[in-house]
């Protein structure tokens, strides 16, 4: 095992965006760090505005998690940058001086997984969901070129993508010393990747993307498996959850509620607009509409999430 996790480091520094420039050679000490909330006993969050990317938050607009164990520390999603995993990586040396040993993937899109670099000098094993590999080598370098057309090239120097080589199918357990976390991979849900880590010490569930607040849930997966999973989730106790977009942390299963009525209004919409005989931009124009004062963000995403449901929704 120790070999085989041994291999799994050295080739986690597999990089996709390689005509790209050199990471920054500047310190990772250098990077100011963030402000972290402390959500449960050693587990803190930094949590991301609902905004765009921009040089002040250093495209940091979701929300990352460590959690200090006795020997070791693992990273839940490392943000949108190099530099925002730079500064990340420093407000975790604030806390700690412990080794960084393992970074936590939650989903393959780029608000999550963009500073990934910055920890690669940790040696920490990389791990991901089943298919985040081959979403990442789909994805990631449209995601980095579009990132850098719309937000400019200086939010994104350096950032590079890390393949992990840990990959979770059944549920696994890592232990950062007195410290279990369980991992576990969903079905198509948010993303077709989408991982969850619990902190069985203090029952502290970091949701990634299955869980928004605020900022309106993209879809980028499979609407009726994100409410079946929703509805999986919710069957199980936690003292608190952490959502990747949203506050440091919420109280379990109410953070659900919301998510599950938006999607579930946005299915019965499109669902009536397909059998009314509608297009898809005649569905896209009416679904969820009933939800738009709910949620920030909403005309960024609402149309997109409903054309991808009636892609979903018309073979019914
Ligand atoms: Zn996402």
């Amino acid at each position: 095992m120790k070999r085989a996790l041994l291999s799994g480091i050295l080739t986690a520094q597999i990089f996709l965006a390689s005509s790209l420039a050199q990471p920054a050679q500047a310190p990772v000490e250098a990077a100011r760090p963030f402000v972290a909330e402390q959500t449960a006993p050693g587990v803190y969050v930094v949590v991301g505005p609902y905004a765009l990317a921009n040089i002040q938050n250093a495209g940091q607009i979701s929300n990352s998690g460590f959690i200090i164990g006795k020997n070791s520390v693992a990273v839940v999603d490392t943000g949108g940058s190099y530099l925002a995993g730079q500064r990340l990586r420093a407000t975790i040396r604030e806390k700690t001086d412990l080794p960084i040993g393992y970074v936590i993937l939650t989903h393959d899109h780029p608000d999550h997984i963009f500073g990934s670099a910055a920890f690669l000098g940790d040696n920490a094993i990389f791990i991901g969901h089943k298919n985040l590999p081959e979403a990442l080598r789909t994805h990631a370098e449209d995601y980095l070129r579009h990132a850098r057309k719309d937000f400019g090239d200086a939010i994104f120097a350096g950032t590079r993508v890390v393949i992990p080589t840990v990959l979770v199918d059944s549920p696994q357990t890592i232990d950062l010393g007195d410290r279990p976390l369980k991992l576990e991979a969903w079905p198509p849900a948010h993303t077709n990747c989408d991982l969850t880590v619990l902190d069985e010490a203090t029952g502290t569930w970091l949701m990634g993307d299955l869980i928004f607040a605020g900022h309106v849930p993209a879809l980028d997966g499979n609407l009726n498996g994100w409410l079946a999973v929703l509805r999986q989730l919710e069957q199980r106790p936690a003292a608190r959850i952490v959502p990747g977009h949203g506050p440091a942390a919420m109280p379990w299963p109410e953070a659900a509620q919301r998510v599950d009525t938006y999607l579930s209004t946005l299915r019965d919409d499109v669902r009536a607009s397909i059998r009314a005989g509608e297009t898809m931009q005649e569905a896209a124009d009416k679904a969820a509409r009933s939800e738009r004062d709910k949620w920030e963000l909403f005309d960024d995403f609402n149309r997109r999430n409903a054309i991808a449901a009636y892609h979903e929704l018309e073979w019914e």
